[in-house]
């Protein structure tokens, strides 16, 4: 997600560029030599949820290969207030070096290379409560209409660190997460990945969850109410495919309805991106206090059960009311952020920009491809140009909103270009196949699309991602000649550009050079298409 209401992503954007990368941004978004010598493997993740206090309490314990000898000190993440109160390896309580949200621990066992270590994090204290989630994330502790606890976690941007201890990086996965979540016991937890069994005392229950694939930090979340579960079979490209819904009771009603649209999503994105990246996990859509968020495995939704983004259409045309947005956006990330990650949010367009894109691929899909024209072309009202698309490396910053929009224009224009409906789809699954369960750069992403596509994108790649230039085409009318070119491009930017003139289609290879194009006849009529996103000025 990490979406926006428009006005409250720009506060947070700009706050947040306006500010010099600190230190910490430096710990928590490189890759320090406290975490270059090892690979994340697994984590087995107890935590029991207190709503009285608001607080948390709970172990870590995190199996990592080494891959570099001669390193005695690992880092982990954990945010202020919740503190790290115990670490353990081999049998041993290890001391920590703190400097802000790092924790650097101080090994005492020989580490190695390719050996597995396992090391035992224990933590508690009262996270950071949600100011607006998911944008401002956190904890939320809410209550439904019946005075039941309503319970999660949001924490994209800001971190997993915001409750949990780990390693919060995004360009190293851990293959497989168990979760055991403590709760009252008239609640129940929904985590990602599987449920594989509960515990119950007098008081508590203890939900465990499994995933068995890898798993980007962010996704990983707690959502706990008074869940009611129903559940359905869809014959996917990959198999049987367990879809399964988790919903308060007083809303199950509203959900049956509107949760019809899940196995239509599934549908329009296998058909484009190839099949859900985590059958052996299944797919879940699970209710929370907040707007929603792409976890893996299990989305979290909270658009009220309108179509829509809240009841709106985002696009203005109409268009954006023939689904629900959360269900069909935040679903759209399965395949892009929690299949193919971005190695730094930096690179964050790779999940944004396709997500954003995958809802005009969904009307086109099951409404045709005019009405997915339509939609996307209509969100260009949102795009603010205000500074690149890709943000900056190495100190967790991601770029412009327009990573939204602007993006999924700028891919809207590429499959203009490439004119080639089936190559198109066949390069969105390219990639998902390319970089399935992996996380990526966006100059691999640029490349692979490149070659697959058999055309020279990397003008185009730069010109919208790297600047905030759009492309003017200059053109003038005289006679039989048309003269045209691009203004306000880097140099050596090319990219085709099809026109309509004299009532025929015609491709041109506009540059930042002056060229001519001759007809045989008087040009009467001159029209751009308006799937590519540019300006135009008639001279
Ligand atoms: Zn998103």
């Amino acid at each position: 997600m990490r979406l926006l209401f428009t006005l409250v992503f720009s506060f947070i954007t700009l706050s947040v560029f306006s500010q010099e990368a600190t230190r910490q941004d430096s710990l928590r978004g490189s890759i320090t030599p406290q975490r270059a010598w090892w690979d994340i493997v697994h984590y087995d993740l107890s935590v029991t949820v207190i709503p009285a206090s608001k607080s948390l309490i709970g172990t870590n314990i995190m199996t990592y290969r080494v891959l570099e000898e001669g390193t005695t000190e690992l880092q982990i993440d954990l945010q202020s207030p919740m503190e790290l109160t115990a670490v353990m390896q081999d049998g041993h309580s290890l001391d920590v070096r703190t400097e802000g949200a790092a924790h650097f621990i101080q090994l005492e066992s020989a580490q190695k290379a390719g050996e597995l270590k396992a090391i035992r994090l224990s933590f508690e204290g009262k996270p950071r409560a949600a100011v607006n989630p998911p944008w401002d994330g956190g904890i939320t502790w809410q209550q439904d209409s019946n005075g039941k606890h309503f319970i999660a976690s949001s924490n994209q941007g800001i971190g997993s660190s915001i409750w949990w201890p780990n390693r919060d990086h995004p360009a190293d996965e851990v293959d497989s997460l168990d979760m055991h979540v403590t709760v009252p016991k008239d609640l129940v937890d929904v985590s990602n990945g599987r449920l594989v069994g509960i515990d119950s005392t007098t008081s508590s229950k203890t939900y465990h969850w499994a995933v068995r694939n890898p798993i980007n930090n962010y996704g990983v979340n707690i959502n706990i109410g008074d869940y009611v579960n129903f559940s359905e079979v869809y014959k996917g490209e990959k198999g049987p495919l367990d879809m399964s819904y988790w919903v308060l009771r007083e809303d199950e009603k509203k959900a049956r309805a509107q949760f019809t649209q899940a196995p239509m999503m599934m549908e329009a994105f296998e058909h484009w991106f190839g099949p859900y990246p985590f059958y052996e996990d299944s797919f879940k859509l699970v209710q929370a206090p907040y707007l929603g968020m792409e976890h893996q495995s299990s989305v979290t939704y909270g658009n009220k059960f309108k179509n829509g983004y809240l009841g709106k259409d985002l696009s203005g045309t109409g268009q954006g009311l023939k689904f629900d947005f959360i269900i069909i956006h935040e679903s759209g990330h399965e395949w892009f952020a929690n299949n193919i990650t971005n190695k730094d949010v930096a690179d964050m367009w790779i999940h944004e920009s396709f997500t954003n894109y995958s809802e005009n691929l969904y009307l086109d899909y099951h409404f045709g491809k005019d009405a997915a024209s339509e939609y996307v072309i209509g969100l260009r009202k949102n795009i603010r140009n205000d500074r690149p698309i890709i943000g900056t490396y190495d100190v967790n910053r991601s770029g412009s909103g327009d990573m939204y929009y602007k993006g999924a224009n700028m891919l809207h224009t590429i499959r203009t270009i490439v004119d080639n409906d089936e190559l198109w789809r066949e390069t969105l699954r390219g990639l998902n196949k390319e970089f399935y369960h992996k996380t990526t750069t966006s100059a691999m992403v640029e490349d692979f699309m490149s070659r697959k596509l058999n055309q020279n994108l990397a003008p185009i790649f730069d010109q919208y991602l790297r600047t905030v230039k759009i492309p003017t085409f200059e053109y003038k009318v005289s006679k039989k000649k048309l003269s045209y070119r691009y203004t306000n491009v880097i140099s050596d930017f090319s990219m085709p550009l099809s026109i309509m003139i004299n009532g025929k289609l015609q491709w041109l290879a506009p540059a930042d050079q002056w060229q001519e194009l001759k007809m045989s006849k008087k040009i009467i009529d001159m029209s751009i298409l308006e799937d590519f996103y540019i300006q135009t000025r008639k001279l």
